[in-house]
């Protein structure tokens, strides 16, 4: 992948392996989940525009548009236009997975109007991780090819401005989803079994942060095994 083996086989890459084999498995499970759940109809009917638009508005936020994006599985939360955006499947979907992910989106822009600590966080540090995540390899493979520590530390720095905010994103992420349960509860727009369903759907999607979390920092965990072993 990087050419730190310079050609070889670079035994570093073995710390790569479990994160990689639990990232592959939960795309997998999230998509299988998703595709059972959006076949799932919820007996109230409601759609994800619906959940969302009722949410916000029962929660003070009338000025928070819900508005359509494209893709599949592309629903977020933005910030910095304070706008909750979901897939067409989401929007119009009146599924347990729709509803679901709409809630969830919903319960993101809750955290931000409520000034919670780990999102006002995570949006601080987003500049910083997003340079970081894309600069730190540069560096890297300057410092190594240059054999200049210096470089290498650098990097090694910024990439790990891009791994904190792969940790910071699981209490943000888990926390959305506990919101995104209580709301539908409260709303009224799931039934008591279907809470359940609505918890497989939504922890599906959890997964695969904590799998990017495994992943930087197992990438992390690699990067200060090479620095050691240069530095001897
Ligand atoms: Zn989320």
């Amino acid at each position: 992948m990087f050419p730190f083996g310079f050609g070889f086989f670079d035994p570093t890459m073995i710390l790569l392996v479990p994160s990689i084999i639990l990232a592959m498995y939960a795309q997998a499970r999230v998509r299988s989940t998703f595709m059972k759940y959006l076949r799932v109809n919820s007996k109230k009917g409601y759609t994800g525009y619906q959940v969302a638009r009722f949410i916000l508005d029962n929660n003070g936020m009338r000025d928070v548009p819900v508005e359509m994006t494209r893709g599949q599985l592309s629903d977020h939360y933005d910030p910095r236009r304070r706008a909750v955006r979901l897939s067409n499947e989401t929007y119009h979907g009146h599924s347990i997975a729709s509803i679901s992910v709409a809630a969830h989106e919903t319960g993101h822009a809750i955290q931000h109007a409520n000034g919670y600590i780990p999102l006002s966080f995570r949006n601080a540090i987003f500049p910083v991780a997003s340079f970081g995540s894309s600069a730190a390899w540069i560096f890297i493979i300057f410092g190594l090819i240059m054999s200049m520590p210096s470089l290498l530390d650098l990097g090694i720095l910024l990439f790990s401005a891009a791994v904190l905010f792969q940790i910071v994103t699981l209490p943000v992420e888990f926390n959305a989803s506990s919101r995104a349960i209580e709301l539908l509860d409260e709303g009224g727009f799931i039934v008591s079994d279907e809470r359940e369903h609505s918890r497989k759907v939504l922890n599906a999607a959890a997964l695969t942060y904590v799998a990017a979390m495994a992943t930087a920092i197992s990438q992390l965990a690699r990067l200060l095994l090479i620095r050691g072993r240069r530095r001897n």
